[in-house]
């Protein structure tokens, strides 16, 4: 079955693309489901829809689509919440009594407001990579997700070595497993120049290691091209790996 759930519509806003256009474009291409995960960040509005739409608003956007398009694809309607963890209060009443389809869990920064998912300069330091790990631990104890995504996602700049990450990443899964969340594999690493997953294979092996299961699989599309690029790689490289997870 194939399914993206990581795609950016023109309500996050460093995304122009047109949900509609996006949906015609996986039918093509034979997705059976596909979920919006558009930006929900308050700690960095300049990303986030929340101050212009209400999430009721999102929300009826896409039963619209749903209905439009069902039954050749499952749209689900979902979000991106950036370090969640801090910002739970208000993330709670921004939701009111609706609920998304998916919730994707992410770090994008590094405290206090160091941005780690734009190209940076300088490789993160041991102690910056370890705190990084930490943020993910703490967000995946205390908040409700499906989905941790993008792992490791300073390494789509510039290469790292995470080992010193590990032992917490052991940690990480022992909750995730516990709380049933699954593990982002995404790709949009292998449009970037350092052509690596996100979660590197190091981090991947450790996972299947612990018995981890569940992953899911997301093109991180901000832009139509974006979206199915490189899909087929992924399922066959995972596929080489003979890696025992179950795709969410
Ligand atoms: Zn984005
Ligand atoms: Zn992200």
């Amino acid at each position: 079955m194939k399914k993206d759930y990581h795609i950016h519509s023109y309500f996050s806003k460093d995304s122009k693309l047109d949900p509609d256009k996006l949906i015609q474009k996986a039918i093509e291409l034979n997705y059976q489901e596909i979920a919006f995960t558009d930006h929900l960040e308050f700690l960095f509005p300049q990303w986030s829809f929340h101050e212009e739409y209400s999430y009721q608003d999102y929300y009826d956007f896409f039963s619209l689509l749903k209905a439009k398009y069902a039954p050749k694809i499952n749209i689900l309607s979902g979000v991106e919440i950036g370090e969640y963890h801090q910002t739970k209060t208000q993330v709670t009443d921004y939701f009111g009594h609706l609920k998304p389809d998916l919730i994707l869990g992410s770090i994008h920064t590094l405290l206090p407001k160091k941005d780690i998912s734009l190209p940076f300069q300088e490789p993160l330091s041991p102690a910056e990579i370890i705190s990084y790990y930490k943020s993910n631990l703490e967000l995946v104890e205390t908040c409700d997700l499906d989905i941790l995504a993008h792992l490791g996602i300073f390494t789509r700049f510039l290469p790292h070595n995470i080992k010193v990450g590990l032992p917490i990443c052991k940690d990480i899964f022992q909750v995730m497993k516990e709380k049933n969340i699954a593990l982002e594999i995404n790709f949009s690493g292998l449009r970037k120049t350092t052509k690596q997953f996100l979660p590197h294979f190091q981090v991947l092996d450790l996972y299947a290691m612990e018995e981890g299961k569940l992953i899911s699989i997301g093109s991180d599309t901000h832009q139509l091209s974006d979206f199915d690029d490189n899909y087929d790689n992924v399922l066959s490289i995972l596929d080489e790996k003979g890696y025992p997870f179950l795709v969410v």
